[in-house]
């Protein structure tokens, strides 16, 4: 099979036979043998029905339905766990995507020997203020942390290579960051194809502004997780020593100073928790030693947890 088409999809009924159709005839157009995996995360409205429909009249369409709407991600993962193709291209269910563009993205994956392609919206069709705007800065972040030179990071339209999204798990809400999942399970070579987009024509947007703050937690997350998220100790054992360190200088040198004035100078020394020092080593030495067992702590949840997808391997022989 050479493409999978994975579609998530909440209340998108007035969509869904005009997606269809199009995706039908360019897949028709271009041979291919495909697939359509539809991913109702929950709908309330008519969508099941109209996939249940599809499927009954098109052997390529396969649906899954979600007892509730348990969010983007999971509807992506759930299509990645059944999907068969060669590649396997995800799309958005409302029509802001183009299927004219499948065939240009298979061929980025198995003639140019791409792991992953992402789109990019670069004349984008959605409101300025609300979505343009933020997502600038978003992906200008996301830029930096990943160090994955894309521009549009949370693109629906993408396209990867099969071992990719065999060995990637889509959490949480970190749809907005599978390249970054990609890298991090070893496929580095990920590229960009400049899409078309539309405004959508119907139903409204699922997510709202909330977008913004959890894709930002999100990316402080994954930017830790990937960095230190296997060896946490690294980073708050040297922090924590560092602290304690600064502590226990302050700390020697109150001693000095005041043996110094004691018996060198004879002279009556200050009290010890008048020095600004004292304070100082006493913040700095139970933040340390804070900080110090922070690590110890991530290594046991670490130690406690099955790993087994710590590695990915890439060819068995
Ligand atoms: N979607 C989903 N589950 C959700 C929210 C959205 O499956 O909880 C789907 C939605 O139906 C659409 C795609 O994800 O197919 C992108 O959503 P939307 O178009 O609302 O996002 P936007 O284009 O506004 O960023
Ligand atoms: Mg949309």
């Amino acid at each position: 099979m050479h493409i999978s088409l994975v579609i998530p999809l909440l209340n998108e009924e007035a969509s869904l036979l005009e997606l269809h159709q199009w995706v039908s005839e360019v897949m028709t157009s271009h041979n291919f043998v495909y697939e359509i995996i539809f991913i109702d995360d929950g709908s309330t409205d008519n969508s099941w029905r109209l996939i249940e429909h599809l499927t009954s009249k098109d052997s390529s369409v396969k649906g899954l339905k979600f007892a509730a709407n348990f969010g983007k991600s999971q509807a992506l993962n759930a299509g990645f766990k059944k999907a068969q193709g060669e590649v396997v291209i995800t799309m958005d269910a409302d029509l802001q995507d183009s299927p004219n563009e499948i065939p240009s993205l298979y061929k980025m994956i198995v003639t140019d020997g791409y792991d992953l392609v992402s789109g990019w919206k670069k004349k984008r069709y959605d409101s300025k203020i609300r979505k343009n705007i933020p997502s600038k800065l978003f992906n200008w972040a996301a830029r930096k942390t990943s160090g994955i030179a894309l521009n549009d990071f949370n693109c629906g339209l993408k396209a990867y290579r099969l071992k990719v999204v065999k060995n990637i798990n889509v959490r949480g809400e970190m749809h907005r960051y599978i390249p970054v999942l990609a890298k991090n399970a070893g496929f580095a070579n990920i590229g960009e194809k400049i899409v078309k987009h539309q405004a959508r024509k119907y139903g409204v947007t699922k997510f709202g502004m909330e977008r913004f703050v959890n894709g930002f937690l999100d990316l402080i997350t994954i930017w830790f997780v990937s960095k230190f998220g296997k060896r946490p100790m690294h980073l708050f054992g040297l922090l924590g020593t560092c602290m304690f360190a600064i502590g226990f200088f302050a700390a020697f040198t109150i001693g000095f100073l005041k043996l110094l004035n004691l018996y060198y100078y004879q002279r009556p020394a200050p009290l010890v928790a008048d020095s600004p020092l004292f304070y100082i080593s006493l913040t700095t030495m139970i933040l340390g030693t804070q900080l110090f067992l922070a690590g110890f702590i991530g290594e046991l949840v670490l130690r406690s947890k099955n790993n087994s997808a710590n590695y990915t391997i890439l060819e068995e022989l």
